[in-house]
């Protein structure tokens, strides 16, 4: 295949051991879109053999492997402080931090802050898509009032959260800064203005400046939930109603906060005021439909039994770890469902937990599971020798069994994805999966719950129902007979 030549960025990726030009970043994301800027902003300027890039942790921790520069990593919220170190270490380097808002905005927010109130020589390129990416879309100082997130399901409400942060706004209240802006990659216009941004950035820290802050509003499609165009639609709409793009100051070209006046200061006029809120969290994350469950009730005969379902992202598993935890509703159990994800979110590993207990749960997250559901090999190599006493592991027969489970705890191989193949569905491998857990009365739920539960989840496609109750009891049927 021809090679594409790119500006500044290394030609092959070699992530994960494959020779590759695509990076990890989901379809429509702000991250690669800014990544391509940065490096050709560098290139086009001459400064690849100049540039020392202080690396996140976030969706942006891997730019090392695409930006053709030197590069350290941070720890997570100190891409700030390293970077002072760096500058000061290599005051001729163009020294550049960049950070996500989870990374800058929470944790870091204070290492930035003094980095900037000190006037430190960097510049810090801040990706603002309004939420946690890398970890699963949880609140972030950014959020959107309303906004929903995992953590926010009913919208984030500031009597409850606060109010999103803003943060030019804060640092331009510091006398240090040189350049202080806000611009976004929504759509091509934004891109090109984003452009010449970043250059300024670097202008700035190769004529050694001083600190400036660029903040980038990005989409996020993965969290948000939405595809690519309505994400950049998000990010035009709502972001920018909170975050107005603009430069707030370049002192060099006479832009000062006096010059600007009150124009961007009037984020200290917010209104504190609650947010509607949704029908239910269930609604919200769409987990429920079809499924009228009663209230859990307290029966404190009832053992906590903890699951864990992992795979690659698009085998359903967390779509298994639903149907499991919707069954449990149906009976009346208290109960969890927890997605996890690393930065191998894209295409790479996902996993869920689900706690059924007969008593209130304390915790979602299980460390310890009593039946562990593995599609994928690192899955299984990472979970199995967590897995209790007496418990049960069901790990896809294409998987090799290079660990085995810890003694007392019983081990199924099944064909689910051969199966699924087998009976032209080789999407449904996840419903072949649930018919394992009837098959070994792996849930200690009711089997008529768990077929309900499966056909509820494709409420929005019931053309698929009858074929995967279809296919559940035939793969059962199977699994019995073997
Ligand atoms: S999760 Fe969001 S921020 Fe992270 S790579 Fe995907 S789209 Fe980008």
């Amino acid at each position: 295949m021809k090679t594409i030549e790119q500006k500044g960025m290394y030609q092959k990726f070699p992530r994960s051991g494959k020779d590759t030009r695509v990076t990890h970043y989901c379809a429509g994301c702000g991250h690669g879109i800014v990544n391509k800027l940065v490096a050709e902003c560098c290139a086009e300027m001459g400064l690849q053999d100049q540039t020392i890039f202080v690396d996140p942790v976030g969706c942006g921790v891997f730019t090392y492997y695409y930006w053709d520069a030197a590069h350290i990593s941070a720890a997570h919220g100190r891409a700030s402080a390293a970077a002072t170190g760096v500058s000061r270490a290599r005051p001729d380097a163009v020294t550049i931090a960049y950070q996500g808002d989870g990374d800058l905005g929470a944790i870091g927010f204070n290492n930035a802050f003094q980095a900037a109130s000190r006037g430190e020589k960097f510049g810090c390129i801040f990706i603002n898509n309004s939420l946690y990416g890398m970890t699963g879309g949880q609140m972030a100082p950014t959020t959107l009032e309303g906004e929903k997130t995992t953590t926010t399901p009913f919208g984030r409400d500031p009597a409850l959260t606060g109010h999103p942060l803003h943060v030019c706004e804060v640092f331009n209240q510091l006398q240090a800064p040189v350049y202080i802006a806000r611009v976004s990659v929504a759509d091509t216009k934004r891109i090109m203005q984003c452009k010449q941004a970043i250059k300024r950035l670097f202008e700035i820290q190769r004529d050694h400046k001083g600190y400036a802050l660029l903040e980038i509003l990005a989409p996020c499609p993965t969290n948000f939930r939405m595809d690519p165009l309505k994400a950049a639609e998000f990010c035009k709409n709502e972001m920018e109603a909170e975050f107005p793009l603009g430069t707030f100051r370049d002192v060099d070209k006479g832009v000062t906060p006096e010059a600007i006046g009150a124009q961007h200061q009037a984020s200290a006029a917010l209104e504190v005021k609650s947010v509607p809120q949704v029908a239910s969290c269930a609604e919200l994350f769409g987990v429920s439909d079809g499924v009228d469950a009663p209230p859990a009730e307290d029966d404190p005969s009832v053992p906590e039994r903890r699951f864990k379902f992992a795979g690659y992202g698009g085998q359903g598993i967390l779509s298994l770890g639903i149907c499991v935890a919707e069954a449990a509703r149906l009976e009346k159990r208290h109960t969890l469902w927890f997605p996890s994800y690393g930065p191998e979110q894209r295409g790479g590993s996902a996993s869920c937990s689900v706690v059924v207990s007969g008593t209130p749960i304390g915790s979602p997250t299980v460390e310890h599971p009593d039946v562990l559901v593995c599609m994928n090999q690192p899955s299984y190599e990472r979970f199995v020798g967590d897995v209790k006493k007496g418990g049960i592991v069901i790990v896809d027969a294409s998987v090799p069994i290079t660990k085995q489970p810890p003694e007392g705890v019983k081990l199924y191989q099944v064909p689910a994805i051969q199966m699924a193949e087998d009976f032209g569905v080789p999407k449904a491998a996840n419903t072949m999966m649930l018919a394992a857990l009837r098959a070994f009365k792996a849930t200690g739920l009711d089997d008529a719950h768990l077929e309900t539960a499966l056909c509820a989840s494709f409420k929005k496609k019931p053309q698929l129902v009858e074929k995967n109750r279809d296919l559940l009891h035939r793969a059962e049927a199977a699994l019995l007979n073997n």
